[in-house]
């Protein structure tokens, strides 16, 4: 079999460089293994300058504290409590703002300003974009089509008879279960319980409406109380049992989370005139829906979960500015993009299945994760599926103003002058 050209290409780099002895010898277990960090969950201004000692000591330079462990990040400890271990101080990412984005939607109605916090230069240009062409064309219509988080325990039995018995008694036995899950909140809402059954094992596919919190930690809370009560209750013992087996898709893209949805599932749409297409990106409508079907091959060549251009950039940078949870990218960022000729011009169509966010709990209620959210007016109790409307809305521009960067040669260029200066 041929050697990949990538694999030469890297061995010859790396001979060029090193003696392959010392690179035997550097992938040695180490005789030098330091003591951890012990684990602070409660960050004070004494644990934090504890642990500085401790870099610095390692070779940390001091210039690195006055950075991390700012005066006002020093005054806030408190508000992280809850948040993080170890605390050594906060990072400070740029944040540029798109809008007024104009939204139609079920729970978002008006002009939002929406915060994105990134490093990429380009990218908040290219929402804003986006968002100007929407804005020409009466905005995003958008809509929360279903709302419900997942948790999926497993139990494994001695034979698929028992696993068999155990089903029967969690379908008999709906009432309790959904009882005891909800002892553990006072707004989850366990909404289904979906049995699976692999020879001895049985998943249980738990969905809970999480109200206005991503959900993730009060359904872990409600699934392990269920599971509890269900190894005790339950006729049949299992021999052992996981409270999440993998099953659910949490922070993974998956094909269940693409055709389920895990979180909130939203669907946007636009129909952007044949003139503001010209006057704002400087194409016809064609050369889009051109690039897009050359772009949905590859969708379908390269395997893609869904089919989008970059969706996670812009959940990422609104997921990180407004304190969600950043690794749920990985399934939020799931989804499909459509593109079509509509009488008036082009049609714009983005589904996202697995949004997931909130704004109450997690991480946004921390300082500047809440002032952005108030940058798009949506703090706290009665806002997430809003919230939700919009990442959709703006995950709709990005697609939009991508697809024609792409499709208009000026995607090379965005990046040499505004990241390089070009
Ligand atoms: P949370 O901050 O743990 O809980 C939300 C809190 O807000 C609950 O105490 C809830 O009360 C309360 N609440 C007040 N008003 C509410 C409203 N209108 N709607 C919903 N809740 C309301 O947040 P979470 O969303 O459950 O979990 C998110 C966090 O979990 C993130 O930080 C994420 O990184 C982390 N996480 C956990 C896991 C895990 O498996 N445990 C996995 C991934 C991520 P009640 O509980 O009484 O309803």
């Amino acid at each position: 079999m041929p050697i990949p050209p990538k694999t030469l290409h890297f061995l010859r780099k790396l001979k060029k460089n090193s003696d392959p002895v010392d690179v035997a010898a550097r992938l040695q277990p180490s005789e030098r293994v330091s003591s951890p960090i012990m684990t602070l969950p409660k960050p004070t201004g004494a644990s934090v300058s504890r642990i500085w000692t401790r870099l610095k000591k390692s070779g940390v330079p001091s210039s690195a504290q006055d950075s991390l462990a700012d005066e006002q990040t020093l005054a806030q400890l408190d508000a992280y409590a809850g948040n993080i271990e170890n605390m050594i101080g906060t990072v400070k990412v740029p944040i540029g703002v798109v809008g007024p984005l104009c939204v139609n939607g079920i729970f978002a109605q008006g002009e939002y300003f929406v915060p994105l916090a990134t490093t990429e230069a380009a990218l908040v240009a290219s929402y804003a974009r986006g968002a100007k062409a929407v804005g020409r064309s009466g905005g995003v219509s958008v809509a929360t089509l279903g709302e419900g988080v997942l948790r999926s325990p497993a139990f494994r039995f001695s034979s698929i008879a028992e696993a068999g018995l155990f089903v029967d008694w969690v379908v008999s036995s709906l009432d309790d279960l959904i009882s005891v899950a909800e002892t553990t909140t006072r707004h989850g809402k366990l909404l289904s319980i979906d049995p699976v059954i692999d020879g001895e094992i049985v998943f249980l596919m738990c969905r809970y409406d999480t109200g206005d919190a991503a959900g993730q930690n009060m359904v872990t809370f409600a699934t392990e109380a269920l599971c509890a009560h269900a190894v005790e209750a339950s006729p049949v013992a299992p021999k052992t049992w996981y409270l999440e087996a993998n099953f659910s898709g949490d922070k993974k893209a998956s094909f269940l989370g693409a055709m389920l949805g895990r979180g909130r599932r939203v669907t946007a749409q636009v129909d952007v005139r044949g003139d503001v297409v010209e006057k704002t990106f400087g194409l016809s409508i064609e050369q889009i829906l051109e690039y897009g079907r050359v772009a949905n091959l590859g969708a379908l060549m390269s395997g893609q979960v869904g089919a989008q251009a970059h969706f996670a950039n812009g959940l990422a940078a609104l997921y990180l500015a407004t304190g969600q949870d950043v690794a749920c990218v990985a399934e939020s960022a799931v989804g499909f993009t459509r593109m079509e000729r509509s009488e008036s011009g082009l049609l714009v169509t983005v589904t996202l299945p697995n949004l997931m966010l909130g704004t109450v709990g997690g991480g946004t209620q921390l300082p500047t994760q809440s002032a952005c959210l108030d940058v798009i007016g949506l703090r706290g109790t009665g806002n997430a599926s809003a919230l939700a409307e919009i990442a959709a809305a703006m995950c709709l521009c990005g697609e939009l103003s991508l697809t024609a960067a792409v499709a208009g040669g000026q995607f090379g260029d965005a990046h040499k002058r505004l990241a390089r200066g070009e």
